[in-house]
């Protein structure tokens, strides 16, 4: 299996590196994206990429980090996507939860990385939090039509028109929380073969492990678990779907 959005490069999983990837390595997850939310973890991103053959790199400045970003941060991420370990573009989006830029920023970093996933050829990977409409918006009136929209958040409603545009959806522990019933739906209802899985660890650890710190890539057959239920079909078919789009996607 492949988790295709974990930050290996933030503490407290940085510091136990090895032992991390080796219970992942157990439980058959083979592959992991680590990726970055500033240009110092985008940098450690890609020292453990070329450090762990299972590992590849996405840099970019998350969205709630944008104001802290130095003026030349594109010239930066431009430099670190000729890397060959460096699959995409991320994470970017917009995060009105947090309030930590204005809105009008988000949209100029979003918009910026967006034109470099083009430029690149790399997919971008996009965060949303209680912006669903402006990111729709965003993305509708943008060129870009490669990429994935991580720890999916809403409904359908907000799903099918970033599906129809070509954008793929990943799903996090959150499709495993009881009351999630939203993105239960898009889960169990969108394409398979546009359908990720990842943990987002260290953080939304999935049930039954719910409330432990730190989540893991390990935990990822939970998330698998979840949608093969919810989908109506076997742990089987939805690993080996996701890992191919995975694997298709990154170019991996
Ligand atoms: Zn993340």
């Amino acid at each position: 299996m492949i988790d295709t959005h974990c930050h290996l490069n933030i503490d407290p999983l940085l510091g136990r590196i090895e032992e991390v990837l080796d219970a992942a390595a157990e439980l058959g997850v083979t592959q992991l994206i680590v990726v970055g939310i500033d240009l110092a973890t985008s940098e450690i991103a890609i020292r453990l990429a070329e450090d762990y053959s299972q590992i590849y790199a996405a840099v970019g400045i998350h969205p709630n980090d944008c104001t802290k970003a130095p003026d030349n941060w594109e010239k930066h991420l431009l430099d670190m996507l000729g890397h060959a370990r460096v699959v995409a573009v991320g994470e970017t989006g917009l995060d009105y939860y947090w309030d930590e830029a204005p809105p009008d920023l988000q949209k100029i970093f979003f918009r910026d990385h967006l034109d470099l996933a083009m430029a690149t050829g790399k997919p971008a990977i996009i965060h949303n939090r209680d912006a669903d409409q402006d990111i729709v918006q965003q993305v509708l009136e943008h060129g870009n039509t490669r990429g994935v929209f991580h720890c999916w958040p809403a409904g359908w409603d907000i799903a099918k028109p970033l599906l129809e545009k070509g954008y793929h959806i990943s799903f996090t522990g959150t499709v495993t929380f009881k009351s999630n019933l939203p993105v239960q739906d898009v889960a169990s209802r969108m394409p398979l073969e546009r359908l990720m899985l990842e943990t987002d660890s260290p953080f939304l650890t999935p049930v039954p492990h719910r409330g432990k710190k730190p989540n893991e890539p390990k935990y990822i057959l939970h998330i698998a678990d979840k949608i093969a239920a919810l989908r109506d079909t076997s742990v089987k078919i939805i690993d080996e779907t996701t890992s191919q789009t995975a694997r298709q996607f990154f170019g991996i």
